[in-house]
């Protein structure tokens, strides 16, 4: 396209040149002439005896005037033999290209007008173009012949320049097509300039990061269910090892397998929360937005905490009034609501009391308790999978860690915010703050 725009720039330079030469001289003959009604006057100008008149070889100007019946009443000597053909009825000045014998010109015609505006004759001149003509001839080959060498040059230059530029891209390639889980602690190499590229590899490093630790993390959870699976069964196992060496009495019996039936049902309750958090973590579980009342869902649970909560002679206070509604997923609620009071409950003292309280202004429900507490080591852990804290371990409280993780997991699920607030052996206090409705 720049060769295509530079031809035609310089052809209608050379062309606009011509056309101005053409109009100098015409304002020369213009001035030395004179018309009687329709017939044209020529006055002698020292004009005329100027070689360029004359002849035919140096810059030569061609002159020739007619009259308005197309007879020649003058030409410049130079013309010899030669005529112009005019074209009649034309009022306007024209320029265009022509011959003449071999030569190429450029050919302007004007109308010669007496004092009444009436056309009497016509006044052609014309200028060689020869000059012009083979320059742009000249021109031409010149991009003709440089068109395919740029082209391969530029085609040669940008394909070094492209191999040189992908080749750090080839050297991430390569890194990271050897990065596998064995090596997975491996990271790509920044390279030196901070462009695209760097931020590339600051990124699929950052990414290599949060796989690593996700991969940790599940090797730690793996070794944990197992951990947790296998004490159970390896009590279970022993017992029954215990049962079968000799006869024993009906009662031993009884004992034991009541013992096995509680490691049945740990391992039942194990398994049924893994399940659970397997849900929530595949992403399958989508949070409903329900508006619910608080009043129901606590009623349907009342009988189940005050059974557990009489065993230790707890006091349970459920101050929700029947027209307290939220928004949220009924069974994640549920599922919420009896993990915290039943940690409550667990954790509480002998003679204690769990709160359920709901605070309107704030919006927010608490499980409130007087009992173990947490201390303030633990207490940033307590979410974590398998997680127990160090008095819940030694005590008999019986528990696999798995429950706050879950309703953490519920909460983020549902966007209500958990807090925890807990001082050791004074009580804890759960909180869940509800949006608006
Ligand atoms: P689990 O109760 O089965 O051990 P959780 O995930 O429900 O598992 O709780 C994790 C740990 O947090 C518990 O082991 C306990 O140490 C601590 N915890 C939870 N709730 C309370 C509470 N209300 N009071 C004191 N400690 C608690």
């Amino acid at each position: 396209m720049v060769f295509v725009v530079i031809y035609f720039v310089v052809n209608k330079t050379s062309f606009t040149h011509l056309d101005n030469d053409i109009l100098l001289e015409k304002e020369e003959v213009f001035n030395n002439l004179d018309w009687h009604r329709d017939s044209i006057i020529i006055n002698k100008m020292p004009e005329w005896d100027e070689a360029e008149h004359n002849k035919v070889e140096v810059n030569p100007t061609f002159l020739q005037i007619v009259d308005i019946t197309g007879k020649v009443v003058f030409h410049s000597s130079n013309l010899l033999k030669d005529q112009f053909l005019f074209n009649p009825n034309i009022e306007q000045e024209i320029f265009y290209n022509s011959e003449i014998g071999e030569q190429k010109i450029r050919l302007g015609q004007f109308p010669i007008k007496n004092e009444n505006e009436k056309i009497i004759g016509y006044l052609s001149i014309a200028i060689s173009q020869q000059e012009s003509y083979s320059m742009l001839n000249n021109l031409l080959w010149v991009l003709l012949i440089s068109f395919p060498i740029v082209l391969i040059v530029q085609f040669i230059a940008s394909s070094i320049a492209a191999s040189k530029a992908i080749q750090p891209v080839h050297r991430l390639i390569k890194i990271a097509a050897g990065i596998s889980d064995a090596n997975i602690e491996t990271r790509l190499v920044l390279p030196e300039r901070k462009d695209e590229l760097f931020e590339l590899t600051n990124t699929i490093n950052e990414l290599l990061a949060r796989i690593e630790i996700s991969m940790l993390q599940q090797k730690q959870f793996t070794s944990d269910a197992s951990h947790e699976i296998r004490t159970p069964l390896t009590a279970i196992r022993g017992t029954l090892e215990v049962l079968i060496r000799k006869q024993r009495e009906p009662k031993f019996y009884e004992e034991k397998i009541t013992d096995i039936i509680q490691q049945v049902d740990r391992l039942n309750k194990l398994l049924e929360q893994l399940l659970q958090l397997a849900h929530i973590e595949s992403g399958v579980a989508v949070a409903k937005k329900e508006t619910l009342l608080l009043f129901p869902i606590v009623d349907s649970f009342q009988t189940k905490w005050e059974e557990a909560a009489s065993e230790k002679k707890i006091a349970l206070h459920l101050n929700i009034a029947k027209d307290i509604a939220i928004v949220a997923d009924k069974l994640f609620i549920e599922l919420i609501l009896d993990n915290l009071m039943s940690n409550s409950i667990k954790y509480g003292k002998e003679n204690g009391n769990v709160f359920l309280l709901w605070n309107d202004s704030l919006r927010t429900l608490s499980v409130k308790d007087d009992g173990i507490g947490i201390s303030a080591n633990d207490l940033s852990n307590i979410f974590n999978r398998f997680y127990r804290a160090d008095e819940s371990r030694s005590s008999i409280i019986k528990g696999n860690g798995l429950g706050l993780s879950i309703v953490k997991k519920l909460c983020e699920l549902q966007k209500i915010s958990l807090t925890v607030e807990s001082t050791l052996h004074q009580g804890s206090s759960f909180t869940l703050k509800f949006n608006a409705k």
